[in-house]
C-alpha cells in the first residue's frame, strides 16, 4: 500500500498498469520475419507462468504457427 495520503507517483502507476493490464502476446512470423500478434492477451504474471506449445493463424502469412513462451514476448517489451 502507498503509505501517504497522496496520489501514487506516475512511474509507479505506470508500472502497476503494465503488470495488471493484459497485453497482446507477439511472436516473430517465420515466413515474413514480422512481429505478429497471437490470439492471446496476457498479464505479465500470466505470461511468465505460460507452459506448453500454442498455435495461432498468422495474420501476415495465413499459416498456422506454433510457438512457446521462449519464442514470444509481450507487446511493449523488447522483441526477441
Ligand atoms: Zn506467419
Amino acid at each position: 500500500m502507498w503509505p501517504y495520503d497522496a496520489p501514487l507517483p506516475l512511474d509507479v502507476r505506470v508500472s502497476q498498469q503494465v503488470i495488471m493490464t493484459p497485453v497482446r502476446v507477439l511472436v516473430r512470423c517465420p515466413e515474413t520475419g514480422a512481429a505478429v500478434s497471437t490470439v492471446l492477451r496476457l498479464r505479465q504474471t500470466a505470461f511468465e507462468a505460460l507452459l506448453g506449445e500454442h498455435a495461432f493463424r498468422c495474420e501476415r502469412c495465413g499459416e498456422v504457427h506454433r510457438w512457446r513462451k521462449e519464442d514470444a514476448w509481450l507487446e511493449g517489451a523488447s522483441p526477441r
